[in-house]
């Protein structure tokens, strides 16, 4: 392994170490990205795929706020268009052409007075759903379409970056790592190996390397359940308040739950029986045969927002991504590159400093 200037070990081989990676060979570093798991087991691979600033910010303590970072997070995909791997690219301007997500609520819960006002304060264009649009929709349940949102399949996106970090000259190490500094990473069999610049980008993972880079002892888990279904016919995603339908046309998944405070993987079969029950209460002809519980743990923050940035150590971190990992991945390669490279980073640095706490 070099360990010039121009090399990085990035822990953690989910969406933002993927996008880390590709945006770092981009700018001509090395890169070998070391994950202790496959992909499909992290929370990344189960992930819904929405890139949603719309839906997310509107469900936000204040939606115009968060709305206004989400957003801004979102545009660096298109950004770093250049840098992703064909197929993601296409599959970015597939969804950016797309208006593809329908908020609905309980008519009896009158939330279309709330949920107007917001969408219309955080500057969101949306349109009251058509009869035609609320087809399949339970019939007491009234929903706008909201523009601007994206869906990505989380498993392709992932398996097209990893090849292009193969097919770049990257390497990709699956083995735990115990301890990490700013050159040097340890692995969970003592082996130590060096570069330039080191990263985590190790989700939850990350809180076990607080002995090494102290501003990760803040994390905190979140645990989600979803269903992973058949496609339902290309719907593109459907939510509210109680859950959400993403639709990908060849497979769909129903989520989530927000379990606070817990780390563990295990299927619970009572929450599982209620996401089902939130499903077909949202979409009665829901086809929930062969539903396949999936479960994942999200890292949080104390203000919910993302660690990126360097830590007092001279790690690099990008973690705390909570419900909008793929909403912050491409943002977070774009900022740690530009603190790599002794460059100025963007307005919002501020807000993600890991060291805020
Ligand atoms: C049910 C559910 C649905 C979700 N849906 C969405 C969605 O639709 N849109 C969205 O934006 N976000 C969604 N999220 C959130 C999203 O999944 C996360 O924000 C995102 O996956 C975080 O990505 P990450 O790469 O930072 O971490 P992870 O995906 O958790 O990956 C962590 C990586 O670090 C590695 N790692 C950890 N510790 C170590 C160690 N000690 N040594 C070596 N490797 C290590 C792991 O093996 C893995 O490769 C969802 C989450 C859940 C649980």
């Amino acid at each position: 392994m070099a360990t010039s200037e121009t090399s990085l070990i990035i822990v953690g081989g989910g969406i933002t170490g993927l996008c880390l990676a590709v945006a770092a060979q981009a700018k001509g570093l090395k890169v070998q990205v070391i994950a202790r798991d496959n992909t499909g087991e992290t929370a990344s691979g189960i992930a819904a795929g929405m890139i949603a600033p719309a839906l997310e910010g509107l469900l936000e303590f204040e939606p115009e706020v968060a709305y206004a970072r989400l957003h801004r997070a979102q545009q660096a995909w298109v950004d770093l268009m250049e840098v992703w791997p064909a197929d993601v690219r296409a599959a970015l301007e597939k969804t950016r052409g797309e208006a593809h997500s329908r908020y609905v609520w309980y008519q009896s819960d009158n939330l279309s007075d709330i949920t107007t006002p917001r969408l219309k304060a955080m500057g969101v264009p949306f349109a009251a759903l058509t009869d035609e649009q609320l087809k399949g929709i339970a019939g007491d349940m009234d929903g706008v379409e909201v523009a601007g949102d994206w869906l990505l399949s989380g498993q392709a996106v992932l398996e097209s970056l990893k090849a292009h970090v193969l097919g770049h000259g990257g390497e990709l190490v699956t083995a735990p790592v115990a301890a990490v500094s700013a050159t040097t990473v340890t692995l969970a069999t003592g082996e130590v190996l060096a570069a330039g610049h080191v990263a985590v980008a190790a989700g939850f993972g990350a809180r076990a390397l607080a002995s090494s880079v102290p501003s990760l002892g803040v994390l905190e888990p979140v645990k989600g359940h979803l269903l992973d279904l058949p496609g339902q016919g290309g719907q593109g995603v459907v939510r509210w308040a109680g859950g959400y339908l993403a639709d990908h046309v060849a497979m769909a998944k129903f989520g989530a739950t927000m379990q606070f405070g817990q780390d563990d993987l295990a299927i619970e079969p009572e929450v599982v029986a209620d996401l089902k029950a939130r499903a077909t209460g949202m979409m009665p002809s829901v086809d929930l045969s062969g539903a396949t519980p999936k479960t994942g743990v999200r890292a949080s923050t104390p203000d919910s927002w993302p660690l990126i940035g360097r830590d007092a150590t001279g790690v690099y971190v990008a973690v705390g991504m909570r419900r909008n990992g793929y909403v912050f991945a491409p943002y977070a390669a774009r900022l740690l590159l530009a603190l790599i490279a002794g460059e100025a980073p963007d307005a919002d640095a501020a807000l993600y400093d890991p060291n805020r706490f």
